[in-house]
């Protein structure tokens, strides 16, 4: 299950974050029951230039980011 927070374009890049269940943190290796993922995509074909997942803490910018 993942649940889209917001999402935010800049420049041809749009960033998608959603709240995510079951995550392994990439900055702490740390598997949480809800992190944050995020997926960065260019351009008019929505290629994937980035796939993160992370935990509350360490996803807490992205999560920001969308919300404000
Ligand atoms: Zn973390």
């Amino acid at each position: 299950m993942r649940q889209l927070l917001g999402k935010i374009s800049h420049r041809g890049v749009t960033e998608e974050v959603y709240l995510a269940e079951i995550v392994r943190c990439q900055d702490c290796q740390v598997t949480v029951p809800m992190g944050i993922e995020v997926v960065r995509k260019e351009g008019k074909f929505k290629k994937i230039i980035k796939h993160g997942w992370y935990c509350r803490v360490h996803g807490a910018d992205y999560a920001t980011r969308v919300l404000d």
